[in-house]
């Protein structure tokens, strides 16, 4: 940020909720269909069809509602929203505007500046308010510059699936606190299944609203909007390129205008989009054709008994449970499977420390480089835990360990009958790797002077020399102990 500059950001996530219906309607939500199949007559507006209301869009709704802390109420009417665009084509949307579904929420997540490379800075927890969120139905879309040059298509597969328009308070003070919110969103909706938070089809998109303002001053600036950004990436790079042509702009004497904006990666720019129309322009109504929306407490509560532990808290959870850093815990905590998986091979193992470390090179390591899904890995955390069982009480080596993780990895055999089929118990006996010991020393007679003579550095030498001809079964502590001994004549 520039000296002397504050930067006030509100947000506007809209998440589609994972029906697999659409939400006045019964066509399908699902992605990547023929243009237009996914219609009939409600989605597309023709006259005389009759929205009715989608009840799962509703449940998903109220656990989002709920793990975002937010108030429901328990009346919420829909509105029309009137605009015209060719991929609206009732010339409204049902949405919802001055009794919305939930309001009133607030979220503590931890949040951190980045350095140059990217990396975090100090993880602080942060609260941020959430004014509203509410329930509304999604446009379909204008396709342009496919086949005629010049001719533009609309596609209305999308026009109708549920969306939940999550809208911030103006609390955001940088674009990496914003983006640490949206990402915060998206796990917390994927962590409760009512939303698949996938940014690049669109299920999750956010709005930013940016206004700079000197520090100090309490009056807000002019905010500029920038529509549907579909990355955190994108969140981020954008408000700080819209913070920056703000201040410039103010500080050679000019002003900001009150308009929305759009995103150019390519460019590394937003350009100016049309003028912002304000709430009056969209002449909100009640929604004729539907009646309000009403819930009960008992509703409410048995949904909120429905709710697993949120990723923030088992974030706080491990840190506290298992001694783990604020970054491996984020990782581990990025999906519920993941975490799942990591919880249980930390219990099996009775050494959550190392079953973190597992998880998070070797395991992590493998999935991705044969593309499995956590969920499809062949080895059960209860075998992870066990093969780190066999590394604590020292019947393998760690560096045995690796290769016995490879075949699992591949079989899903369990560690036990791998090192018993192979013969890689961990040779602990100490007149065993005294044997082997003296054998490697007697066929290094030139580096054994050399040692003797004060190139101590060779010790690393014999100590891998021992366990290759121990076939990688001897403990390294014990041979090192033997060694130095032996070495010193
Ligand atoms: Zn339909």
């Amino acid at each position: 940020m520039r000296e002397g500059w504050e930067a006030v950001i509100g947000l506007e996530v809209h998440a589609q909720l994972k029906t697999d219906s659409k939400v006045f309607c019964a066509c399908s939500t699902s992605f990547g269909e023929a243009p237009n199949k996914n219609t009939c007559p409600v989605c597309l507006g023709l006259p005389g069809a009759l929205p009715v209301l989608n009840r799962q869009a509703i449940n998903y709704a109220g656990k989002a509602a709920l793990a975002l802390n937010l108030k429901i109420n328990l009346e919420s009417i829909f509105a029309r929203k009137n605009y015209f665009y060719p991929d609206l084509p009732k010339g409204y949307q049902i949405s919802q505007y001055d009794r919305p579904f939930s309001q009133r929420g607030r979220v503590e997540l931890l949040t951190s500046e980045r350095d140059e490379g990217g990396r975090p800075v100090e993880w602080k927890l942060k609260s941020f308010g959430i004014t509203r969120a509410h329930i509304e139905e999604d446009a379909g879309k204008s396709v342009h510059d496919i086949g005629d040059p010049g001719k533009s298509y609309v596609n209305l597969n999308r026009a109708g699936t549920p969306l939940l328009e999550i809208v911030s308070e103006p609390d955001f003070r940088s674009s990496w606190e914003a983006y640490d919110y949206v990402n915060f969103l998206r796990r917390t909706l994927q962590y409760i299944g009512v939303c698949e938070g996938n940014m690049e089809e669109g299920n999750l998109r956010c709005d930013a609203n940016v206004s700079v303002r000197p520090k100090g001053q309490l009056k807000f600036g002019v905010k500029a909007e920038i529509k549907n950004l579909n990355s955190l990436r994108f969140i981020q790079k954008a408000i700080d390129y819209e913070i920056d042509r703000q201040i410039t702009l103010l500080e050679a004497g000019g002003t900001v205008v009150q308009e929305t904006r759009l995103w150019n990666e390519k460019e590394g720019k937003t350009h100016s989009m049309r003028s912002k129309e304000d709430a009056h322009d969209y002449r909100y109504f009640p929604e004729p054709d539907l009646p309000p929306l009403e819930v009960s407490d008992h509703w409410i509560e048995s949904l909120r008994s429905e709710l697993p532990e949120l990723p923030e808290e088992r974030r706080s959870r491990f840190i506290r449970e298992y001694d783990l850093t604020a970054d491996e815990a984020f990782t581990l905590t990025g999906g519920r499977e993941l975490a799942d998986y990591y919880e249980a091979a930390a219990k099996s193992s009775a050494n959550p420390r190392t079953a973190a470390n597992w998880v998070l090179s070797e395991l992590l390591r493998e999935l991705k480089n044969t593309a499995i899904e956590i969920s499809a890995c062949k080895i059960t955390p209860e075998d992870l835990g066990a093969l780190i069982r066999l590394i604590d009480d020292q019947t393998i080596s760690g560096k045995i360990a690796k290769d016995v993780f490879t075949e699992m990895f591949a079989t899903g055999i369990s560690p036990a009958a791998i090192v018993r089929e192979k013969g890689l118990v961990q040779i602990t006996d100490n007149a065993a790797i005294e044997k082997i010991v003296d054998e490697v020393i007697a066929s290094y007679p030139k580096e054994l002077e050399q040692y003797r003579s004060g190139k101590k550095a060779l010790l690393g030498f014999f100590v891998g020399s021992v366990i290759k001809t121990s076939g990688g079964k001897a403990n390294p502590q014990s041979v090192n102990e033997i060694l130095k001994k032996k070495l010193q004549g």
